[in-house]
């Protein structure tokens, strides 16, 4: 493994010891103050991916824990699929699904939770907590459950059912915030700092990015190379810092010469991160980000972005861009997704798809570049988001003669 060399303020720049402490540069405060974990990039040995390792543990030069501390429970190393009928369809050179909806959990959190699960191994934290929407927190509980630690769960009370049962069967102590995210996450960070917990929660503790940046390094090693852009869907902000920092880590230690552009897909409804990268980009403060957030998407509903300092100015450093997309076009995505690639997003999960096609109207994505594509929900965990509207199987009797009228009928 890499030992850090520093912790660095995303605001004022201020460098400190690594794991001198958790979460925030103690000046700016939070969210402002959110840390950066950095290496000697000089010296990522050129060889550093580990072929034995079927995990994301075959990256641990640029890890900030050795895989000696990993829990028992695979993350990363998730399918990436060519698919050719779609990129036709929405018009560019070259398409690749990135399919993180194959997580232990069944969502891309795997890749943030199994490396702060194994920082808390190292550091000696005897119980984990996390606020979440859902799947950072079913996440969180199924590592903790593999590595027997406890852990504390703060889920705003709309949370769908099946990622409740997820938390409750991983035997997480679970409390539902009769509020929304933002609310839950406010009492999970209070809460860890009076019980002693190390908080999980995206946007909050700078090694989740470290585990979510390895998406990048597994589609750089597949592809033997970046493609042009690569889009992803946001809610807190924390996993499309952790894509942007994989690509641009390899740049750094001089294993990519290029970097990809990253974009990040918003709800419309819930956009605060796509509104402060415009006051970025016309050169006005990112901070306060706070939005009402209204989506069926839950994993992206967010009014309060935790990690959006990181998500404007990592995505403006690829020279990437941001885009909403209407609920309607969330669901037409995960229908489409599920029909022309056999993969079943939850709508956050197939953002990334709705968000390409508007990209390329927009002339953000040129008809020249490949693209690759993150899926990072499986549609398991929200089945009613992605079936609304849809007409129900019909019952027929166990008659063969029936089903040759129904199927006049209907097929
Ligand atoms: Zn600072």
């Amino acid at each position: 493994m890499a030992e850090p060399v520093s912790f660095r303020c995303i605001s004022c720049g201020q460098e400190f010891s690594p794991w001198s402490m958790d979460y925030f540069c103690p000046k700016c405060g939070f969210p402002a103050g959110n840390l950066e974990v950095l290496y000697d990039y000089a010296h990522v040995p050129k060889a550093f991916v580990k072929p034995e390792k079927f995990s994301l543990w075959r990256y641990e030069a640029l890890l900030p824990v050795g895989a000696e501390y990993a829990p028992p429970l695979r993350a990363g190393l998730t399918p990436l699929y060519s698919v050719p009928r779609l990129a036709k369809a929405l018009g560019v050179r070259a398409l690749w699904i990135k399919d993180d909806t194959l997580q232990p959990t069944a969502s891309c959190k795997d890749r943030g939770t199994a490396v702060t699960v194994a920082v808390a191994r190292k550091l000696g934290r005897t119980a984990l907590s996390c606020a979440s929407t859902g799947n950072a927190a079913a996440s969180l509980a199924g590592f903790c459950a593999a590595s027997q630690l406890p852990c504390y769960i703060f889920v705003p009370k709309a949370a769908p059912a099946p990622k409740i049962s997820q938390l409750v069967a991983f035997g997480a102590r679970v409390f539902r915030v009769d509020g929304p995210y933002d609310q839950a996450f406010s009492l999970a960070l209070a809460a860890s700092q009076k019980f002693g917990w190390y908080n999980r929660s995206d946007g909050l503790n700078p090694i989740v990015v470290e585990g979510n940046k390895t998406v990048a390094f597994e589609i750089w090693e597949e592809l033997g190379e970046v493609p042009e852009a690569v889009v992803v869907a946001v809610g807190d902000g924390a996993v499309i810092a952790g894509v942007c920092k994989g690509f641009l880590e390899l740049a750094w230690a001089g294993l990519s010469e290029r970097v990809p552009k990253v974009f990040g897909v918003q709800a419309s409804g819930a956009a605060p991160v796509v509104h402060a990268f415009r006051r970025f980009q016309r050169g006005e403060p990112i901070l306060p980000a706070e939005e009402p957030a209204e989506t069926i998407a839950d994993s992206i509903r967010v009014g309060k972005p935790a990690d959006v300092v990181k998500a404007v100015k990592y995505v403006a450093e690829t020279e990437g861009d941001y885009v909403a997309v209407s609920d309607a076009d969330l669901v037409a995505a995960s229908l489409e997704l599920a029909r022309e690639a056999g993969i079943f997003a939850e709508p956050s999960g197939a953002a990334s798809l709705a968000g390409l096609r508007k990209l390329v109207k927009e002339g953000l994505v040129e008809r020249s570049y490949r693209v690759v594509l993150i899926v990072t929900g499986s549609g398991l965990k929200d089945p009613q988001g992605v079936l609304r509207g849809l007409p129900e199987p019909p019952i027929i009797p166990p008659d063969v003669k029936a089903l040759s009228e129904v199927m006049t009928r209907c097929c």
